[in-house]
């Protein structure tokens, strides 16, 4: 009897482990079949490491970006549009790898979990990804930083789609350049700036210390400040440009004084200062679809009046991405709650069904609406009094707030213009990064103003 029961607890054993066995593969097929399904080894849908019989990637207006034809990937007809949407579309190397090309392979591939790659081979095509990006706009993007290099985003910040991402240095997919790994012109090519450029925020970051003063700081609005062309503190000074004498913070913000914005940033306190920046999406994760992101950093800024002060202004240990400029954006144009950006509207297979949608997801709440409403004021200020709305479009009412960060005393300063147009018929958000640029509203503005344009001609 004790050897029966033996017996029989070892054949349980064996189906116990053989069921696992089961369940595993069944698991690696379902979890992995995509991987395997369009790894770069799988001859089926891969001929010299170019994705064939893979479907269109197209834009907002149904223009193809990336098509196959007799069994080789070609790009957008206009090479100046490929060159702009290298990084989102992608190439045919895999060279950039947080593309829509590789990133939404599996798709492009026509691979599903039940069907496997069925699609492909009975229509010879795979789904197709439809982006929310506008071509035209990111060429007219491209033209407009005209070979500096620098990144432009624009979203709609009630869809939350993604209307222009334009990374450069760039260059053009069917025509790699032979020296692009081994010229300075070409240096961090392969990067979507968009997305993975960090850069200090400069002057841009007024904003966010503006915004931490409306919530923490009792009747800051009617403060008077002094600017003798510096803040000074038992520590050192933070410079400013120029002698702005007595101004208020509206005053402060739309002429960009260093001197106001220093004391404003110790008015707050440091803790303070981190958190409403951490509101608007600082050291949080914010994704596009598949694509990489890194995600901005403030660091805990100490309670030493010197170093408040450059964090205030934007120039301390601080780094943003371009996308998470408009973004915050975004969030101030929408009452304080950002729309998170998205790009991929929707993934349709080659027999019509759609698989994947894109829509309007709120993020978390950065200010309250009446913040929301007295920042908006504040950067729509910065145009009438500062920047002038003839750079834009007529009726678009422009908001912003320009940058110009300093990263090497011997260098070129970056030029920063984040912004939104506080208008219902075009509700976009927009982010301007020129490296070495100089000055942010006289070099980053006009970028931005030329695309947003672009976006809104009638
Ligand atoms: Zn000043």
């Amino acid at each position: 009897m004790k050897s029966a029961s033996n017996r029989i607890k070892i054949m349980w054993i064996f189906i116990a482990l053989s069921l696992a066995g089961a369940a595993f593969l069944l698991f690696s097929i379902i979890t992995q079949g995509g991987t395997w399904a369009t790894s770069t080894r799988n001859s089926h849908l891969y001929i010299n490491g170019t994705l064939i019989g893979a479907g269109n990637i197209t834009d907002a207006d149904g223009e193809i970006l990336c098509a196959t034809a007799d069994g080789k990937r070609t790009f957008h007809e206009d090479s100046e549009v490929r060159s702009s949407l290298l990084h989102v579309v992608g190439d045919n190397h895999g060279f950039i790898s947080s593309s829509v090309q590789n990133q939404y392979r599996t798709n492009l591939s026509g691979y599903n979990r039940i069907m496997g790659v069925w699609e492909l081979s009975n229509f010879e095509q795979g789904s197709e990804v439809n982006l929310t990006l506008k071509a035209k706009a990111c060429k007219t993007a491209y033209e407009a930083l005209d070979g500096r290099k620098g990144a432009v985003c624009v979203y709609n910040y009630k869809t939350g789609q993604m209307l222009v991402s334009v990374s450069t240095p760039t260059y053009d997919p069917e025509n790699v350049p032979e020296n692009v790994n081994d010229s300075e012109y070409y240096d961090g090519v392969y990067i979507n700036r968009v997305t993975m450029g960090l850069y200090p925020p400069g002057s841009t970051f007024k904003v966010i210390t503006a915004a931490a003063a409306i919530d923490n700081v009792k009747g800051i609005d009617s403060k008077d400040f002094y600017c003798d062309g510096a803040y000074h503190t038992s520590y050192g000074d933070v410079k400013c440009m120029s002698e702005h004498g007595s101004l208020k913070m509206k005053e402060a913000l739309a002429k960009s004084c260093n001197s106001a914005f220093a004391e404003i940033a110790n008015d707050v306190g440091a803790s303070k200062l981190q958190k409403t920046a951490e509101n608007f999406g600082y050291n949080q994760k914010i994704t596009l679809g598949k694509l990489g992101v890194y995600t901005s950093e403030i660091k805990t800024v100490k309670d030493d009046p010197l170093e408040l002060g450059w964090a205030g202004i934007g120039q301390s240990t601080t780094l943003v991405t371009p996308l998470e400029q408009m973004r915050i954006m975004g969030a101030i144009a929408g009452d304080g709650v950002p729309i998170e950006p998205y790009l991929v509207q929707k993934v349709t297979t080659a027999a019509g069904f759609v698989n994947e949608t894109g829509s309007a997801k709120k993020g978390a709440r950065a200010v309250s609406p009446e913040t929301a409403a007295q920042l908006k004021s504040l950067l729509r200020n910065n145009f009438e009094a500062q920047y002038g709305d003839w750079h834009f479009n007529e009726g678009l009412n422009p908001c912003g707030k320009s940058g110009t960060a300093e990263t090497d005393p011997n260098k070129t300063p970056h030029a920063w213009f984040a912004g939104f147009l506080d208008n219902e018929e075009y509700p976009y958000a927009f982010a301007v990064i020129v490296e070495e640029g100089g000055s942010g509203s006289e070099v980053a503005l006009p970028v931005a103003a030329q695309v947003v344009n672009a976006l809104t001609d009638k």
